[in-house]
């Protein structure tokens, strides 16, 4: 059975084709060309950004299960609206202000064992990508200059709303549009290039001093990552309109080629029926849950076990759940170790074994259906089980069951993820950031104080201030 993912743009469940040919063979298809929009760095990332980080991890792991070959770009959001402001109001320079979240950001996803993408690109080291698309579009007449700043004239891109398939008539009259700040000559349309305004960072181009629009980021970095038309490009659903569609209508019309062959959106975490977001103040962090006691493997197990088209109803109580789940995943796992020698051999071992993976696969591969994926692993733990309480299993067959157990992990990345921080735990490089803090605080310098507290407390290291010193301790 062949893979198949929902594609916002089609509005199917299409089979995925890397490259667009359709090969006999899984192993000669090119690598899967994939670009996920990654976070803007002017704060922590909440559990909702993370679940949709959690997701491109599970659809990256699965596709290299399935033995394609994948390559993967995430891009950082590190100059916009949001980060010039966040970096103003603290003092700091825009760059200052966004390596400290974006250090955090990378830091969250190891915590929660995300494999990390082949390219990171950030958009302020993207601005000759960009420039190449705003003169193509500029000699097309399709970008027009009003006060500096550069728009897209949406009517002369006819394929606008494909993605999004709101209402043509809608975008045209301008019920729905970018309510990106600026003026521009038709409210439909959007900004490429903001001119510079003066306390602002700005950069030199042919069109004048100024800044991007967000949208050119990310079409800029998949033309300077890839060159072509890419496989796969993902962000939740409210990236759809405008992001994405915007998106489209800048590189398909400058580049006058197909820009991405599968949208793939999950849906949103919630809270109480609300999308979770910094500005509706219902947000979590993966810090805050850790402080709450909860480990990083229960966490990744709870963003990852409902299915992605779905919405994810946060609750505590959801993290006590995928706790106890995987409490009795460790316990099955104890129990499949501590088999002694001497037992016979099952016959019937590897016809289960077969039988297991084989509809692993075939539910993940209908859309990523990670909860009938999960359904068919409590099923091989339940039957197992049920052999090691009857005395039906050897030693030797219970290895070939941990085999098999770790093939799926390489997808789930949870049933052998280990939250031992004590391990990777550089106590030199702490004593000397502790030291380096508390040299900040002589000096009154409380912004860069805590700002390494900060920094040790995302890496799951607490420290106790008290009058004898500064202690530091791991966060459980
Ligand atoms: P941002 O840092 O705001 O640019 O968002 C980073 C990613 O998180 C984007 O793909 C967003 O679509 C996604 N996102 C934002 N809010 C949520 C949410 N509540 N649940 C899931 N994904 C979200
Ligand atoms: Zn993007």
């Amino acid at each position: 059975m062949p893979l198949k993912m929902h594609n916002t743009l089609t509005g199917l469940e299409d089979e995925i084709i890397p490259g667009g040919v359709k090969k006999n063979n899984i192993k000669d298809y090119p690598p899967v060309t994939i670009y996920s929009c990654g976070p803007t760095v002017y704060s922590y990332a909440h559990i909702g950004n993370l679940r949709t980080f959690i997701f491109n991890d599970l659809l990256n792991r699965y596709l290299k299960f399935r033995g394609f070959k994948v390559q993967h770009a995430m891009n950082i959001t590190d100059v916009d609206d949001k980060t010039i402001k966040g970096a103003r109001e603290e003092g700091v320079t825009l760059k200052e202000y966004t390596e400290k979240y974006t250090d955090i950001f990378f830091e969250d996803l190891k915590t929660l064992n995300i494999e990390p993408a082949d390219f990171t690109p950030k958009a302020t080291e993207s601005i000759d990508a960009m420039i190449d698309i705003l003169e193509k579009l500029k000699e097309k007449g399709i970008a027009y200059d009003k006060d500096g700043s550069l728009y897209f004239s949406i009517s002369k891109f006819p394929d606008y709303g494909k993605l999004s398939n709101l209402d043509r008539r809608e975008i045209m009259s301008g019920l729905r549009y970018d309510t990106d700040e600026y003026e521009k000559e038709d409210v439909r349309d959007f900004a490429l290039w903001k001119a510079a305004k003066e306390d602002e960072p700005s950069w030199d181009t042919p069109f004048g001093k100024g800044r991007p629009g967000w949208h050119i980021e990310c079409s800029a970095m998949v033309r300077k990552i890839f060159g072509k038309t890419i496989d796969i490009h993902t962000g939740a659903v409210d990236l759809i309109f405008p992001h994405h569609e915007n998106e489209i209508a800048q590189s398909e019309a400058a580049y006058g080629e197909q820009f991405v062959r599968y949208w793939i959106h999950p849906e949103h975490l919630i809270v109480d029926g609300a999308k979770m977001s910094k500005s509706l103040g219902n947000s979590y962090t993966l810090m805050d849950l850790r402080e709450k006691g909860f480990s990083p493997r229960s966490i990744r197990y709870l963003l990852l076990a409902t299915h992605y088209k779905k919405q994810l109803n946060f609750t505590f109580d959801g993290v006590k759940q995928a706790d106890n789940t995987l409490e009795r995943v460790d316990n099955f796992l104890l129990r499949l170790n501590d088999i002694a020698d001497g037992k016979e051999n099952n016959t019937g071992i590897e016809s289960i074994i077969n039988t297991f993976l084989d509809k692993f696969t075939e539910t993940a591969d209908n859309d990523l259906n990670i909860s009938g994926s999960l359904g068919v692993f409590f099923d091989f733990v339940h039957e197992i089980n049920s052999l090691i309480n009857e005395d039906k299993i050897s030693k030797n067959d219970a290895e070939k069951v941990m085999k098999a157990i770790e093939k799926i992990d390489s997808v789930f990345g949870f049933i052998f993820f280990k939250d031992n921080k004590e391990n990777e735990i550089d106590s030199e490089r702490i004593e000397k950031l502790i030291e380096e803090r508390n040299e900040a605080r002589k000096a009154k310098n409380f912004q860069k104080s805590d700002e390494i507290r900060d920094l040790l407390l995302a890496e799951g290291i607490i420290l106790e201030d008290s009058k004898d010193g500064t202690r530091w301790k791991i966060r459980k």
